[in-house]
């Protein structure tokens, strides 16, 4: 049976990185976070002074520093999940917190970011067989892909999600703090001029407001096997 890709992309903490890895395991495909990637350039950034939570950053030495910058992901047999490696160094945990958060956005604006990411994502999903989550997949990274999706949920929904993901991380913030990143995101995201998040018109929205992890995973699978049957 032929792979095929799947492109999932939507909204800040909608759980696309939960339902895109719960389809890769069930179908044995690989996942890509495409998020996971522009933390990480974020990360290297703030910790090397390059970009400041307050001060912002000079966009000619942001992008001067981008050679300096290796990406990779290894699979942690312990946790079971991928781990995102910076320069050879995990910052699964670091790229994660609020710090990144606030800044990420600004530095994904950027094109020459976003141009040295897209091509690591594209040779990523050359062989098919991938499950990839960010903004812009199905738009601009694999716009061949055989199944998009859209995924979205309640702006207090997401909150709640990723309130109690941070808690549970040890990360102490107010719900207000997060709701307030997650617009902002979603905004920005939105709105940049470089491959904003939009919906293709041929994506399947799935709006898991009132879902389960379990019966959002159940309804996508379906489509993606129906995909796989007819390709
Ligand atoms: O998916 P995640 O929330 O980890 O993404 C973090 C940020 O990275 C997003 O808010 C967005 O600014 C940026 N991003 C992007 N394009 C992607 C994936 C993420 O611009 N494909």
């Amino acid at each position: 049976m032929r792979s095929i890709n799947i492109a999932i992309d939507g909204h800040s903490s909608c759980g696309k990185s939960t339902l895109a890895k719960g389809l890769a395991t069930e179908l044995k495909y690989v996942y890509v976070d495409t998020g996971a990637m522009y933390r990480a350039v974020t990360l290297y950034m703030l910790e090397n002074g390059v970009v400041s939570e307050n001060e912002g950053f000079d966009e000619a030495e942001l992008i001067d520093s981008l050679s300096e910058i290796n990406i990779s992901f290894n699979f942690n047999r312990t946790t079971g999940n991928s781990e995102t490696f910076l320069n050879g160094t995990s910052v699964e945990h670091d790229i994660r917190g609020l710090r990144v958060a606030r800044c990420v956005s600004q530095v994904s604006k950027v094109k020459h970011v976003r141009d040295k990411l897209v091509y690591f994502q594209q040779q990523l999903g050359k062989n098919k067989g991938v499950v990839m989550d960010g903004r812009d997949i199905g738009s601009k990274v694999l716009p061949e892909a055989e199944l998009k999706l859209f995924v979205t949920a309640s702006i207090e929904v997401r909150t709640a999600r990723r309130y109690k993901e941070l808690v549970e991380k040890g990360v102490m913030e107010t719900v207000e703090s997060v709701q307030d990143n997650l617009k902002k995101r979603d905004f920005e995201d939105s709105n940049r001029k470089e491959s904003p998040l939009i919906q293709v018109p041929e994506a399947v929205v799935i709006d898991n407001s009132r879902l389960s992890k379990l019966e959002t995973l159940t309804q996508v699978l379906d489509l993606a096997n129906e995909k796989i049957d007819n390709h």
